[in-house]
């Protein structure tokens, strides 16, 4: 099992040099068959970003949603009229929280892709949407994967999550964030648990409040930071990460083997 980010920016990466953070979760099949891959999260980059690796919508078996920005969504709207019009009607499973599902279509998909062809009318129209209970997590190509509510934007009336996971493989465990404050309390049981961490880390001189900054990260136990690769970052000049006790940051179409 290959993972691979197709970038590692922020939402606000202008495609210079660098993409959102959506990556390919591929499967190393034994025999001659393909390999089954896996988005996490489809951002508004991706068409770009997914190209780069030489994939096209039809690769994909299923697309898993995180939460509702348009670094993690804003590409699903060309991924359904894609693969419904090009690609011969190909099918992607949507794996998503069951809570964002509605809102996913009502609030953003249903304008584009409403009307397009006689009987498009809703989100299974262009997938096989699978709606998850966070709770249960979910299985996918013998891997499982816990889905961990992290709380992202936190305001006085409510508190956005963006669904982390927590995947196993036969050989290794992993805990991606995808969108998150810093939040050591509800977060330090899946640190220490997992084999490697990939941690969402905002650079620069403002501290957002909606991500982990690198000056937070810093003064996590160092047994954590042994582990943790570093994205969903800002254009900034990066710091010696790997001097402070890090992995690093992630570069741009970087794999990691995950057993
Ligand atoms: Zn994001
Ligand atoms: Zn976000």
């Amino acid at each position: 099992m290959k993972l691979t980010f197709a970038g590692t920016g922020s939402a606000f990466c202008m495609a210079a040099d660098n993409f959102q953070s959506n990556m390919v979760l591929e499967t190393t099949p034994s025999d001659n068959q393909q390999p089954k891959r896996m988005l996490i999260d489809c951002g508004s980059d991706a068409r770009h970003s997914l190209r780069n690796l030489g994939l096209l919508p039809n690769d994909f078996e299923s697309v898993y949603i995180s939460h509702l920005h348009s670094d993690h969504i804003g590409g699903l709207e060309w991924m359904a009229l894609a693969n419904y019009f090009v690609f011969d009607g190909h099918r992607v499973n949507l794996v998503a929280p069951r809570e964002l599902l509605e809102p996913l279509w009502e609030h953003s998909l249903r304008g584009g892709l409403e009307t397009s062809d006689h009987g498009n009318s809703q989100l299974s129209s262009y997938f096989d949407v699978i709606a998850l209970e966070p709770e249960n997590g979910f299985d996918w190509q013998g891997l499982h994967f816990d889905v961990i509510p992290a709380a992202h934007v936190v305001t006085e009336e409510r508190t956005m999550f963006s669904y982390a996971l927590f995947g196993h493989t036969k050989g290794k465990s992993f805990f991606l964030t995808t969108d998150a404050i810093f939040n050591p309390d509800a977060h330090m049981s899946f640190y220490h648990k997992a084999d490697i961490i990939f941690q969402d880390c905002e650079l620069g001189p403002r501290h957002s409040g909606v991500h982990a900054h690198y000056e937070q990260l810093v003064t996590l136990p160092a047994a954590v930071k042994a582990k943790m690769w570093l994205y969903h970052y800002q254009a900034y000049d990066k710091p010696d990460a790997k001097a402070d006790g890090f992995c690093g940051f992630i570069s741009p179409e970087q794999s990691f083997d995950l057993g």
